[in-house]
């Protein structure tokens, strides 16, 4: 007996999952146990649907809140990082790339876990910042550039946008539905 398959359509296609900071989701899980919620109607549809997996690199990685804030060193990005040409250091002067590295690792396997082809992260972190940075003078002076977890993120085939580029996300994620 030849089994009978149904034909594929859109309806069998799982729409695609977005990994998202915790601390963009309304979590207090950020250095100095704040949060950045983000409230937008798409995102709360796509929580609803089950859509949004949330994820805290640092806390990943064994960190707890509040913590030292961490920069990465010397105006570097988080590509050095992880090709082992930048450290990241806390405020207390402690070096923290390990645990930067492994909150990034883990992330990305959260991402593949789910099957996550986008992230939303907050921006300007050490870890999850995709357009700015801090530049590792603890000023409050910011650069063009990546955190660690974003650009292995990146370096994998994920999409990373920022809480400034919700409409983009949105834009991109619509246009593979
Ligand atoms: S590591 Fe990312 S998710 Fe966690 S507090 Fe920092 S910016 Fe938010």
């Amino acid at each position: 007996m030849v089994p009978h398959f149904r034909p594929l359509n859109r309806r069998h296609i799982m729409p695609p999952k977005i990994l998202i900071s915790a601390c963009l989701a309304g979590f207090n899980v950020r250095y100095n146990a704040s949060s950045k919620t983000v409230i937008d109607t798409t995102l709360q549809r796509w929580q609803a649907e089950g859509r949004l997996i949330v994820c805290c690199p640092e806390l990943a990685a064994g960190f707890s809140t509040p913590r030292p804030p961490a920069e990465i060193a010397a105006a570097a990005n988080g590509a050095e990082v992880i090709a082992n040409q930048a450290r990241v250091i806390d405020a207390l002067g402690e070096d923290v790339t390990d645990a930067y590295l492994l909150g990034a690792h883990l992330a990305l396997d959260t991402a593949r876990l789910h099957g996550c082809r986008f992230a939303l992260l907050s921006d300007r972190s050490p870890s999850c910042g995709s357009q700015t940075i801090y530049d590792g003078s603890f000023n409050g002076q910011t650069q063009p550039g990546s955190g660690v977890t974003a650009e292995l993120l990146r370096q994998h085939g994920i999409e990373v946008f920022s809480e400034h580029q919700i409409a983009a996300l949105i834009e991109r994620v619509q246009l593979v539905e």
